[in-house]
């Protein structure tokens, strides 16, 4: 019998698929709140990864053998099932596997950036881009003589959009900005930063690592120019991310990687590129990864995207409401009335969040703790690092409530 909560989900069900929750530390069940980090990988797609090395592990596109063309097909076919996960209607030729969301960054920023932008020219960033943006922006703006401008945080923790319009305009050439923030939990109106960014000819970026994992994203309802995200947080392997890109730019960029696959014809003088997306996917690539992310993404939609959204805000809104009745605990980003999902991050007091880590850890609660790559964000919030709760689709409220229990240990230890 099914028992689904109040979102959809089936969360006990689902907790069945996910045996690494079933380990317990010093006594105490595992408390897994490190999802933004990676999320855990279900049994389904654990499996799948088995049987590809089992059945039909070969390399892609080149043996004419019966494994290479059995795990040709299934890699070929993942790309069109991340397709239709965010709505790519152009289909594999506009969807990039990489290494991870980082990498998707750098092919952008390489090969759009290096040759597009030049003195004058400004990429727009928020201040809460995560360094997979900020720091490969502003190496490429070094590079080209191009200026990196930052979107300010509300005190609140929002997109300061009234600044985003001063900032966008005639010299603005990119905009980068991350759907879901993964120190503040809020939701960027990334759409309306594509429409800004359109008006003045410019091309939009979406880190979509936190949002891509726990809610409906349709790239063409955005209108991203391109879209980027990581397996590992979306129930995926390691070793696999993501790049959408609207098929026409991505037919205008330089490769970014060099070699074997991505060439169509090689003479000792000069070379051409082979179609998308294997133009950007030089040497082998992350066949299994990319075949296992695709059972992820059917695993996910099994559940239904929507159920999952509604969960992790659910959660997220939890826990906001049980840390912030605690008066030492400072809790950063927006109120879930304003728009929050899937992460909370605060910090108890001044009490350092490593040292408030590693006590929740004899309680078996895993977090986060340090700056989560956010450090000019953290500068401005005042703090050297926070802690970070971070949910997926198989936690639950008595997990928040063991959290907050352990914080109150902690408290007592440290007061
Ligand atoms: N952007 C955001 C918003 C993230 O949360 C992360 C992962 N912490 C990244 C980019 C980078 O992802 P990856 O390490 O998989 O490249």
């Amino acid at each position: 019998m099914s028992t689904q909560d109040a979102d959809g989900l089936d969360v006990a069900a689902i907790r069945e698929d996910f045996p690494i929750l079933e380990r317990e530390f010093n006594g105490n069940d595992l408390v897994y709140l490190d999802n933004a980090a990676t999320s855990q990988t279900p049994d389904q797609v654990v499996d799948e990864i088995a049987r590809y090395y089992r059945e039909y592990n070969a390399n892609v596109h080149r043996g004419l053998h019966q494994l290479s063309q059995e795990a040709s097909i299934a890699y070929e076919d993942a790309h069109d099932t991340v397709a239709e996960f965010v709505g790519a209607s152009g289909g594999r030729e506009e969807i990039v596997f990489t290494k991870n969301t980082t990498e998707s960054m750098n092919v952008v920023a390489s090969s759009w950036g290096l040759s597009e932008l030049g003195p004058g020219d400004e990429v727009v960033l928020t201040e809460m881009e995560h360094h997979a943006a900020l720091v490969t922006w502003q190496q490429v703006c070094k590079k080209t003589g191009a200026e990196c401008k930052f979107i300010r945080t509300t005190d609140d923790g929002q997109l300061d959009m009234d600044h985003a319009r001063e900032l966008i305009g005639e010299d603005t050439k990119m905009v980068s900005a991350v759907h879901v923030s993964n120190t503040l939990g809020c939701i960027n109106p990334v759409g309306e930063l594509a429409d800004l960014a359109h008006d003045h000819d410019a091309y939009v970026f979406v880190d979509g690592a936190q949002a891509a994992p726990n809610r409906p994203v349709d790239v063409e309802a955005i209108d991203a120019d391109f879209y980027a995200f990581s397996g590992h947080k979306m129930c995926g392997p390691t070793g696999v991310g993501v790049l959408y890109g609207k098929q026409h730019l991505l037919e205008a960029m330089e490769p970014y990687l060099y070699g074997g696959m991505m060439i169509r014809k090689v003479t000792f003088e000069d070379s051409t590129w082979n179609d998308l997306p294997w133009k950007f996917e030089a040497g082998t690539p992350p066949i299994c990864e990319g075949i296992a992310l695709g059972y992820a993404i059917n695993y996910l939609e099994d559940l239904g995207m929507e159920n999952v959204r509604r969960h992790e805000e659910r959660l997220a809104a939890y826990a906001y409401d049980r840390l912030t009745e605690m008066d030492d605990v400072d809790v950063y980003g927006p109120s879930p009335e304003q728009g929050r999902t899937g992460l909370v991050s605060f910090n108890l007091g001044d009490v350092h969040a490593h040292d408030l880590s590693s006590i929740l850890n004899d309680y078996a609660v895993a977090i986060r703790a340090g700056d989560h790559c956010t450090q000019p964000l953290h500068d401005e919030l005042g703090v050297a690092a926070s802690a970070r709760a971070s949910f997926y689709v198989y936690n639950t409220e008595e997990e928040v409530d063991k959290l907050v229990e352990a914080i109150e240990g902690a408290r007592e230890l440290f007061a």
